[in-house]
């Protein structure tokens, strides 16, 4: 008796060897029909025993290949064709509703990496080579289905070869859309500052030459150029600081394998599967003393960011006598990473000394992802190549896609289309006008690949943000505005499922507020459609506005002055910030008495950046939270006292007072107490204060449930500790793990927001 099934199978299954599979699998058990990618994802029609149908099921649940994962959709019985004799796979199919999955880029994978090495392989050292199972994806896709046309590799004809892999079901290249050889595909090429061409037979050869003298070469990867550099010479590190104008933060290295990452840092477990997982992400381990890389490497950080090989081409490059690159992206500071060879000769003009470029373009950009292990779990720092755009669930309450344009610093995008939230990859601060412009091209980009329409739109409440106003230039949407913060703590309620009300407790550098001041550290009750402020850090002046978080002194100026009076203050200030120019100091004492260019503001990183500047740890931020950096890094694990918590009732909100903490810290740093105890003091008392207010809140709405986020909980000292004490008090925390706990995960977070508002008032 036969039978015919008729299967929808979505989820990830296009251009990860699905097809392949599934034909090898049906021919193995003398199934008939065909497979096809559709917009949807794949269609199966099968024709066979009913024992044999339900093997075949099973096998595709079980068995099928590493980067792809099927949800079957539909299957149903349909009529028997008793001509059909053969099983083939059909040309692809375009519908109008788009809902397959693009996978984001692999690294290359073991066998197309032993035929890289084997001198008898035809493509041997060929630094494109990729098959079903790995190679690149999101970052050369233009539209769906997955198929060559729409992929940057549509210039290039396959050679017989090629074609031959890509047209034998049997074969491990069949269907790989990027398939490619010397003779057909990209290849590379070296070129000077200018652009010039250099004559040789192995550019790959003569760039490790380059690399070994100690040069910077801007390599074109996956997502953008690299900047790359021996990582075990000052000078050669220091000439890149230099030139990029780079002064403390860290660079990212890569090495050859995960033996050459153990000598640089502690390689835990967790951070030992990421280094090796197929998104191949930068991985912040803490760093050990070693001979290998130089300190300007990392000078501020006790982390080192380790990558490993992920292309071929990094692969060949690795073989170089170096010990590790610093391989860190290919942009001027607060741009997006280039993608284009022109953009790259253009831009990166003044730092490299040579180019190793190609012609496979580029048509997303991507930097890489950041990771690191917190609490024997991945958490995510910054989100872009081999994880986007992977999606992440959402519980969706309304019906409609929604667009979701994220903050204003390190803004990324979120698409929600059905249960499904399509998360962009880091695109940066959007002040600068070229970023903007990424943003511009991730929104139709992005927007093509999922094929949402989007009926809403969610911002940010800040009124000139870019985002924002582009949000509201949009014609025919609904527009939600989302705070800041709401959008912060919805984003952990997001990734978790939980309902509400929660306790939301924000740790945060800036946003803006319903009272149309800054906002940075509030203890809220959230719902995924509103939230009560229930108690907040207090507030301060923030003397210069933007310029007080890159000089952090001058917010300990105004703390100062908030503890003593404008007087005693700048005295005080004179006294304690000696690096400073007491004329500095006085003026800026005279923009917080006036009221000057002052805006108020509850950020704790502004009040980590003060502390760090009284205990001399850091006057200015070279980077982004510097200051705070620093201090934790000073903290003397050992201190169990923390500064006084005060909180004073005012309108209904609770409110963590800062002269009596400024007043003891002072005392503290004038009886010479050593600042790695006054910085334990001061984090315990953040944790302390914190706590507080979380468990006022949870108890006022019988919930255990409390949510942290904010840039200030990417402290490993403040979540681990905070967790802990929240778990003692039998309080359960959550936080970010997918997505940043930074203003990486707005985005996602405005959608939640979105989508319960617009299911609560439909209209
Ligand atoms: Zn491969
Ligand atoms: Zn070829
Ligand atoms: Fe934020």
């Amino acid at each position: 008796m036969l039978q015919r099934r008729r299967m929808t199978i979505s989820g990830t299954v296009q251009g990860v060897g699905f097809r392949p599979f599934v034909y090898n699998l049906a021919v193995r058990l003398g199934i008939t029909g065909h497979v096809a990618n559709t917009s949807e994802g794949v269609l199966v029609e099968v024709q066979g025993k009913p024992a044999v149908l339900s093997l075949f099921l099973e096998m595709i649940l079980t068995g099928h290949p590493l980067l792809a994962h099927p949800k079957i959709m539909t299957n149903n019985p349909v009529k028997v064709i008793l001509e059909e004799n053969d099983f083939v796979i059909q040309h692809s199919q375009t519908g109008s509703d788009k809902k397959a999955l693009i996978t984001p880029d692999a690294t290359v994978c073991e066998e197309c990496l032993q035929e890289l090495n084997d001198p008898t392989d035809r493509r041997y050292r060929y630094p494109f080579i990729n098959c079903t199972h790995c190679g690149p994806r999101f970052t050369i896709i233009s539209d769906v289905p997955y198929d060559r046309p729409n992929t940057t590799m549509r210039p290039f004809q396959m050679c017989d070869k090629c074609q031959g892999e890509y047209d034998n079901p049997a074969d491990r290249r069949f269907h790989a859309q990027p398939n490619a050889c010397s003779v057909c595909g990209p290849h590379l090429w070296l070129t000077d500052t200018n652009g010039k061409q250099i004559e040789t037979t192995d550019p790959v050869k003569m760039a490790i030459d380059w690399l070994e003298q100690g040069n910077i070469v801007a390599i074109k990867g996956l997502g953008g150029f690299h900047l790359a550099v021996r990582a075990d010479s000052d000078q050669a590190v220091g000439a890149l600081r230099e030139r990029k104008y780079r002064k403390a933060k860290s660079f990212a290295v890569m090495v050859r394998d995960i033996d050459a990452a153990m000598k640089l840092a502690r390689v835990d477990p967790v951070a030992r599967e990421l280094l090796l997982s197929v998104g191949r992400p930068v991985v912040l381990c803490p760093g050990v003393d070693n001979e290998v890389l130089s300190d300007l490497v990392a000078p501020t950080s006790r982390y080192v960011g380790i990558m490993l090989p992920y292309t071929p081409l990094h692969v060949l490059l690795m073989a170089g006598n170096y010990p590790a690159l610093v391989m860190t992206s290919g942009n001027n500071s607060d741009e997006p990473i280039e993608c284009s060879n022109e953009g790259a000769l253009e831009k990166l003009g003044a730092i490299a000394d040579g180019y190793l470029m190609h012609n496979r373009d580029i048509y997303t950009s991507c930097d890489d992802s950041v990771v690191k292990t917190f609490q024997q779990a991945p958490q995510m720092i910054r989100r872009a190549r081999g994880f986007v755009p992977a999606a992440l669930g959402i519980d969706r309450k309304s019906q409609g896609d929604i667009l979701a344009v994220g903050a204003e610093l390190k803004n990324t995008v979120t698409f929600v289309k059905g249960p499904q939230a399509f998360v962009s990859q880091h695109i940066g601060d959007l002040g600068n006008a070229t970023t903007y412009e990424s943003f511009l091209r991730t929104v139709e980009k992005l927007g093509a690949l999922t094929g949402a329409r989007p009926r809403i739109i969610a911002c940010d409440m800040h009124p000139s943000m870019l985002s924002t106003r582009f949000a509201q230039s949009y014609e025919g949407v609904r527009l939600i505005k989302v705070q800041h913060h709401h959008a912060h703590i919805a984003a952990v309620m997001g990734e978790y499922n939980l309902p509400g009300p929660v306790v939301g407790i924000v740790a945060d550098g800036v946003g803006y507020g319903t009272d149309q001041t800054v906002w940075g550290c509030e203890a809220m009750a959230v719902w995924p459609e509103r939230f009560e402020r229930k108690g907040y850090l207090q507030q301060i002046p923030m003397p210069g506005g933007d310029a007080a978080s890159r000089q952090p002194w001058r917010m300990a100026v105004s703390y100062l002055v908030d503890a003593y009076g404008l007087e005693k203050g700048v005295a005080l200030g004179c006294e304690l910030l000696k690096h400073i120019d007491p004329k500095q100091i006085e003026a800026v004492g005279m923009m917080i008495g006036r009221g000057v260019n002052s805006p108020l503001t509850s950020s704790l990183g502004r009040l980590f950046d003060g502390v760090s500047a009284l205990l001399g740890v850091c006057m200015e931020n070279s980077y982004e939270a510097q200051g705070a950096i620093e201090l934790e890094n000073r903290v003397d694990l050992d201190e169990t006292l923390a500064y006084p918590i005060e909180i004073a009732e005012r309108e209904k909100c609770k409110v963590i007072l800062l002269p009596p903490v400024i007043d003891a810290l002072v005392k503290d740093i004038n009886a010479g107490i050593p600042a790695g105890k006054i910085a334990g003091r001061f984090h315990n008392f953040i944790i302390g204060a914190l706590e507080q207010m979380a468990l006022s809140i949870a108890d006022e709405l019988s919930t255990d449930c409390v949510a942290l986020s904010g840039g200030v909980f990417q402290n490993d000292l403040i979540l681990s500790r905070m967790t802990q004490a929240l778990k003692n008090k039998g309080l359960l925390p959550y936080f970010s793990r997918k997505l940043p706990v930074n203003d990486g995960g707005i985005s996602y977070g405005q959608a939640v927001v979105a989508d319960a508002i617009a299911a609560k008032t439909a209209i």
